[in-house]
């Protein structure tokens, strides 16, 4: 499999999203072999996580965005399933509070970013600062067109001080999203995640993807990068991220492991000495 089944935005580049297949899967990939290769890739992720957590030295930020219907649930309990719950935090952020109105837009963020050896998931997350809120002119433009550079400035310091930060926008199209409102609506059992405020949301369809495009082109670094993930088909989103978190978090493996190492024979030497003494 290559090591790329999402599609990194480079730092600098201008995204249209209609350059991007929401139903695109690999060639390699068919549903059956997914499932597989996901079980594997959850195997790792556990390990990884592990590692994580004991060295202590960094912290991971998951970011998930996408349209009402892309899948931000879905993929939380598919793709973070095997992850021990300890080490893992799950945030999802809706309308603001009349107190987190009160402070600027990243308060509520900051506070709940991840610590060192945690991994921390958003389900939604600053971004709505300047979709949402750009959409409905929640703010005027003047505020929201300068929060692109105060979002690179915070990521860049949740980076400089040991985050991985990853950034997932769950790509699906319009006519899948009809779809899957429409599932929601016939479906007895799924009834309960219908929102009538989706449809609704529904007409705004073009602004959110001018918007999803601007957050995409003016907030992607090298420090804090967005994946688009082609969504439209569960099981390659799941095996997408899966692919991209285990392919991140394998390059600082031996960094880590190197870091227990140290630690291990430093509480080895406390311990001779301990007993030493003793004696
Ligand atoms: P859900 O993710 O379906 O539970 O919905 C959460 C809702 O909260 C969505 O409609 C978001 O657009 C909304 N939301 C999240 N963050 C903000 C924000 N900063 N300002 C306004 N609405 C927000
Ligand atoms: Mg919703």
């Amino acid at each position: 499999m290559s090591n790329n089944l999402a599609w990194k935005i480079d730092e600098g580049s201008k995204v249209h999203l209609k350059d991007y297949d929401p139903g695109y899967t690999d060639e390699h990939a068919d549903h059956v072999k997914a499932m597989q290769e996901l079980t594997d890739l959850n195997n790792e992720l556990s390990d990884l996580q592990e590692i994580l957590a004991a060295a202590q030295k960094q912290s991971l930020l998951i970011i998930l965005q996408g349209m009402d219907t892309s899948g931000k649930d879905g993929t939380i309990r598919h793709v973070f399933s095997g992850i021990n719950p300890q080490g893992c935090e799950v945030h999802a952020f809706k309308e603001p509070t009349p107190e987190e109105l009160a402070h600027d837009f990243l308060w509520r963020i900051h506070k709940v970013a991840p610590a060192k050896g945690m991994m921390g998931i958003f389900n939604r997350s600053h971004y709505e600062d300047v979709l949402v809120v750009r959409v409905h002119n929640l703010v005027p433009e003047p505020i929201w067109s300068r929060r692109y550079k105060e979002i690179n400035a915070f990521e860049k310091l949740l980076a400089n001080n040991g985050t991985i930060v990853l950034k997932f926008f769950l790509h699906i199209s319009y006519d899948e999203q009809e779809r899957r409102l429409l599932a929601r609506q016939q479906d007895k059992e799924k009834a309960w995640k219908l929102s009538a405020s989706d449809w609704a949301e529904r007409k705004y369809w073009k602004d959110y993807q001018r918007a999803y495009e601007d957050a995409l082109s003016q907030c992607s670094t090298d420090e804090a990068p967005w994946y688009i993930i082609p969504a439209n088909h569960k099981w390659y989103r799941n095996l997408a991220i899966a692919h991209t978190m285990v392919h991140t978090m394998q390059k600082y493996k031996d960094d880590w492991k190197q870091q227990l190492e140290v630690r291990g024979k430093a509480e080895l030497e406390k311990l001779k000495q301990i007993k030493d003494q003793k004696k």
